[in-house]
């Protein structure tokens, strides 16, 4: 084994930079990963840009990346359910608490969750990361490394529907086809949704959408009133949808949701954006429409897995561009600039295959 381990850096905002750091040895709980496919994420891109994201502020270098899969090459004394060679995906939010959330099954709410690429907690691109064996989930041999970092967000879009409460002919709105939108809607048509209308400033976006099962795309033009884009959903449904997922994080796009949405419905916010918003609260209230908040996810790798593994979920296509780890600067300066849906870094020099 290499002794180096390449790994991509955020030391401060804006300064992002490749450099080695020792390879760590595993705990007895733990597993030392060879990293193969890491996903670059919007909010990667925000702690580079912003140096914070919400509370979470870059005040240390941390090694960035959480959507990921690598390969088992040495386990800590006390593992079980793992061995070296084993391909895994990686849940990148460990609670260190058995506090209430985790009693509970809500474990994403712990407030002292270790979480990859959450400062000050170090992500995984780099080329060795250890992790704890029980939040590494064994991939069978029908799924690829991509597949397995691209759990991640699946699993965003299987906990955002099922907080949305999506179910057998659910009709659906999503806002934003981005790739957590794209996700969302995977998982709404999977969990059997009838209907699903994406929104999105980009045509391209839309285009995207509709291939990966969108049954309707609006395109929505910077000052379109957000009750007029509610009354288009309506039109293109021939009625109000019984789910709105927000997944924006842009004030007039929840305004548009919750305006959307059928009375007595749901509205689902997973996009972040400023703290405060203004919404149409007395609107929702007097027609019984719920608003839900949506963290992360708890309890969807073993979901998520299985439906890719089945094939009820094809997340291939979410891949557009791949770059090595080596190349980590550009590919993130390409994710700055919007290019493509999900970019994979390639974190295994011996192994650039999906
Ligand atoms: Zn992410």
């Amino acid at each position: 084994m290499a002794q180096e381990n390449l790994s991509l850096v955020l030391h401060s905002k804006g300064d992002l930079r490749l450099e080695n750091r020792p390879v760590p040895e595993p705990g007895p709980n733990e597993v030392l990963l060879q990293m193969h496919s890491v996903g670059i994420c919007g909010s990667d891109v925000r702690f580079w840009q912003h140096g914070r994201l919400g509370d979470f502020v870059v005040k240390k270098p941390m090694v960035l990346g959480h959507e990921a899969s690598g390969r088992v090459v040495k386990v800590g004394a006390a593992v079980k359910h793992l061995k070296v060679g084993d391909r895994v995906a990686i849940e990148p939010g460990v609670p260190r608490e058995m506090d209430e959330f985790l009693k509970n099954g809500r474990y994403n709410l712990s407030p002292t969750n270790f979480f990859c690429s959450k400062p000050p907690d170090d992500g995984n691109l780099c080329r060795y990361y250890t992790h704890s064996a029980d939040f590494c989930y064994k991939l069978p041999d029908n799924v690829t490394f991509e597949e397995g970092a691209l759990i991640e967000p699946l699993s965003v879009g299987i906990h955002a529907c099922r907080r949305a409460g999506v179910t057998l002919g659910s009709s659906v709105l999503i806002c934003g086809a981005g790739p957590i939108g794209l996700v969302c809607l995977l998982v709404a048509k999977a969990m059997g949704a009838s209907q699903v209308v994406i929104t999105d400033l980009s045509s391209e976006r839309l285009a995207m959408a509709k291939e990966l099962g969108a049954d309707f795309q609006l395109t929505v033009t910077r000052g379109d009133g957000p009750q007029q884009l509610a009354q288009s959903v309506a039109d293109m449904l021939g009625a109000q949808p019984h789910i709105a997922i927000e997944c924006t994080g842009v004030e007039s796009s929840m305004q548009t949701a919750i305006y959307a949405v059928r009375s007595g419905g749901v509205v689902a916010l997973v996009g972040l954006g400023a703290e405060m918003v203004t919404v149409p609260l007395v609107n929702a209230a007097i027609r019984e429409v719920d608003i839900r908040g949506v963290f992360c996810y708890c309890n969807t790798w073993p979901t998520a897995i299985a439906m890719v593994a089945s094939g009820k979920v094809n997340v291939k296509p979410l891949v557009t561009h791949r770059f090595p780890l080596e190349q980590a600067v550009q590919a993130f300066e390409n994710k700055r600039q919007g290019v493509g849906v999900k970019i994979m870094l390639k974190c295994d020099q011996n192994d650039q295959k999906p």
